[in-house]
């Protein structure tokens, strides 16, 4: 019997790095050295990353980034997984652990102002309050597969638009603003840009959705929670679970994801199993044609996906369960 156990980590952390390229190559040979896989995004403002591997890697892994004073505050979310969540190890050296278009420290700097941080219990106690408003600040098709009753999402297909759909929420300047995202890393800009606008009630969900799964059960939440690993969405909500996504070609409810089998296409598109049988993993029959089409193993996750975005399919897309191909990082 095999008695191997594995975790996934989600997190992230604002902290000034030194010569962040230099140390995004030397935590990558630190990563694979425990055995680990996953994705860590390094830049001058901090860490961002989810990994995965045994227990074990993964309890060195947190003790050696703890020991470290620069991310001695880090909380980790730790989920337990049948399997690694990845393929691949890579750390990469980028601008912004998440891409605002924000790169100028001295416009927003979440070490120096941000929204309030609400614990899970917190949060969940503020959300239904009259004057709230409740902020989703992640992408359309990550709301699309599941979030907060009575959320506000602003319809993005990726964080950068966030700053210029601000003018939208305008009209809540006197409201307390509840954001809220997957792991809680958007929020500390999304919140500290709310600040910069003149929004004055700000607050965000600390530890983000998951977090709010694990220490409130997940209360409220519908559907499930999109994560950027072969998982690709999990469940939160352990006190009134529901489903909010459908199948985009029978329609019926899914919460399952997956990447067209076709590498040319690779639409990102939520599809029950029945459909995936009979279109073997494609969107479509012209993509079940098509010459290069992978073969579908029934998770719709491929390894290597196409970066090439076909824009003007994007620009016709207007209906909210087309998500978009191209998959940001959390
Ligand atoms: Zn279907
Ligand atoms: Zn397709």
């Amino acid at each position: 019997m095999n008695m191997t156990t594995y975790q996934t980590l989600l997190y992230y952390c604002y902290s000034p790095i030194n010569n962040a390229e230099q140390f995004a190559q030397d935590h990558l040979e630190f990563c694979k050295s425990l055995g680990l896989v996953g994705r860590i995004i390094v830049a001058e403002e901090g860490l961002n990353g989810t990994v995965s591997g045994t227990t074990e890697a993964c309890q060195q892994y947190m003790d050696t980034v703890h020991a470290d004073r620069r991310f001695a505050k880090i909380d980790f979310k730790i989920d337990e997984v049948p399997e690694p969540s990845f393929i691949k190890m890579h750390c990469r050296y980028k601008p912004e652990i998440v891409h605002s278009g924000l790169r100028d420290p001295k416009i927003i700097d979440p070490n120096k102002q941000t929204g309030k941080h609400l614990e899970p219990t917190e949060f969940m106690e503020m959300k239904d309050q009259e004057d709230v408003i409740i902020l989703d600040v992640r992408s359309n098709y990550e709301h699309n597969v599941g979030h907060f009753k009575n959320a506000l999402t602003l319809d993005i297909e990726n964080f950068r638009e966030f700053p210029e759909k601000l003018k939208e929420l305008e009209k809540y300047k006197d409201k307390k603003i509840l954001t809220y995202c997957t792991g809680g890393i958007k929020c500390e800009k999304a919140s500290a840009l709310l600040l910069k606008e003149g929004f004055e009630d700000v607050y965000q969900l600390h530890g983000g959705i998951i977090k709010y799964g694990k220490e409130a059960g997940g209360k409220d939440f519908d559907g499930e929670c999109y994560v950027f690993d072969n998982r690709v969405s999990v469940p939160v909500n352990s006190v009134n679970p529901s489903i909010v996504s459908t199948c985009r070609n029978c329609g019926t409810t899914t919460a399952k994801m997956i990447n067209c089998a076709n590498p040319e296409c690779n639409e990102h598109f939520t599809q029950c199993d029945e459909c995936g049988q009979k279109l073997d993993g494609c969107c479509s029959r012209a993509c079940m044609e098509h010459p290069r089409k992978r073969i579908y193993d029934g998770t719709g996750y491929y390894v290597k996906i196409p970066q090439a975005v076909n824009l003007e399919k994007i620009s016709k897309r207007k209906h909210k369960n087309f998500p978009p191909k191209s998959v940001e990082t959390t």
